[in-house]
């Protein structure tokens, strides 16, 4: 079988030429056009299809415009828009902010009430502490228990904030916000938004461990691999189908290793102690802020409970990798997943979710 592609491929080749040689060089569709941004800290890989290449540019250039702003408005420990509010609320100050970051906020306020708090921005105070306000993973030790502890013991929560229009308050001062567990999913919905608004139709916007795609690759769906928290490789690939994000949350970039034990960057908002037992969770969802937040919610939630947080959350597609290597995947999940070649590093355990769940009702928001 492998012998004959070589030659499946010369005919196919023999065959472009030939339309291209018959006239259909006017019909030829547009080329895709590919860039890569660096945007959010992470590359972004942006594939346009079926697109006048100036339309396409423009478009890309937009695109990065919006999402370089964002970067520095969102950031979560260097001076911008997002700073300034935890100041005021630090000082227990009313803060008006842009109408963008008051809607995502109010996004977020919806998705940690639907995860009952397994998500949660407001704990921005134990991510500083555990030391995942840097750019680089934190070194040294653990910060002392009763500093953890007194943070824990002050309850900051998205459900303290009240947001009326573009102004902020917090009846609790101790939220600080910090957006990383959302805000690619975000911004690559919003630029999803942008490239639509662009006359774009058809493309897929990579960021890593966050992908996004508008329209279909011409006949194809766009494909897209979900990386092997342990070693170098895959562990499947999905075809993503038009206006669909897939997002994935783990422990193997942004962690620290003291005494043999890996801390990871994804905090349990109600021990304020680093996520253990789940290495790699992807949430495959139409809104890439629901996803990557999600994607965050199902590691905290573990091993145990992840079907049931996913559920409230409304999520039908999800796929949690522990530390001991077990896949588990929701059968919607199950049915997408196509294993490269070797297989699936395991055998993937299909998990139902469970009927009935009701999201958590959260007054006020
Ligand atoms: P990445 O795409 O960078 O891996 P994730 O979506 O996994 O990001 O989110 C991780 C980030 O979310 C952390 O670096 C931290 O800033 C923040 N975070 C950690 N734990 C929580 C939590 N329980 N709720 C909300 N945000 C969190
Ligand atoms: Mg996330």
């Amino acid at each position: 079988m492998t012998a004959r592609r070589p030659l499946l491929r010369l005919a196919l080749a023999a065959l472009a030429m030939l339309g291209l040689a018959g006239g259909v060089l006017a019909l030829r569709p547009a080329p895709d056009i590919r860039e890569t941004l660096y945007l959010f800290g992470t590359l972004v890989e942006v594939e346009t299809h079926g697109v006048p290449e100036p339309v396409a540019r423009a478009a890309i250039a937009r695109v990065e415009q919006r999402l370089q702003a964002l970067h520095s408005d969102w950031h979560a420990w260097r001076p911008g828009a997002l700073e300034d509010l935890n100041a005021a609320i630090a000082e227990g100050r009313p803060h008006v902010v842009a109408p963008l970051l008051a809607q995502v906020l109010r996004e977020g306020q919806q998705l940690s009430c639907t995860s009952g708090g397994l998500f949660d921005p407001a704990i921005g105070a134990l991510i500083e502490a555990w030391g995942f306000h840097a750019d680089t993973p934190p070194e040294g030790a653990a910060p002392p228990g009763t500093v953890i502890a007194a943070l824990v013991a002050r309850q900051p929560r998205m459900t303290d904030l009240s947001i009326s229009g573009a102004e902020i308050r917090s009846a609790n001062r101790a939220v600080q916000l910090d957006l990383g567990a959302y805000a690619k999913g975000a911004a690559l919905d919003l630029a999803a938004h942008e490239l639509r608004a662009a006359g774009v139709a058809d493309a897929v916007l990579n960021a890593g461990g966050g992908v996004q795609v508008i329209g279909s690759h011409g006949a194809r769906p766009w494909r897209v691999a979900i990386r092997d928290p342990f070693q170098w490789g895959v562990v499947a690939a999905i075809a993503l189908r038009p206006g669909e994000a897939l997002h994935t949350s783990g422990n193997y970039e942004r962690y620290f290793d003291q005494g043999g034990v890996r801390f990871s960057h994804l905090i349990d908002p109600r021990t304020g102690h680093p996520v253990q037992g789940i290495v790699s969770v992807s949430v495959l969802d139409t809104s890439g802020a629901r996803a990557d937040a999600a994607a965050t919610a199902l590691a905290v939630a573990g091993r145990e409970d992840w079907p049931r947080v996913a559920a409230a959350m409304g999520i039908r597609a999800a796929m949690v990798i522990a530390d001991d290597g077990t896949i588990q995947a929701t059968p919607e999940m199950n049915a997408r997943l196509e294993p490269v070649p070797g297989g699936f590093p395991s055998p993937v355990q299909v998990i139902a979710l469970p009927e009935g769940v009701l999201p958590p009702v959260c007054p006020g928001i």
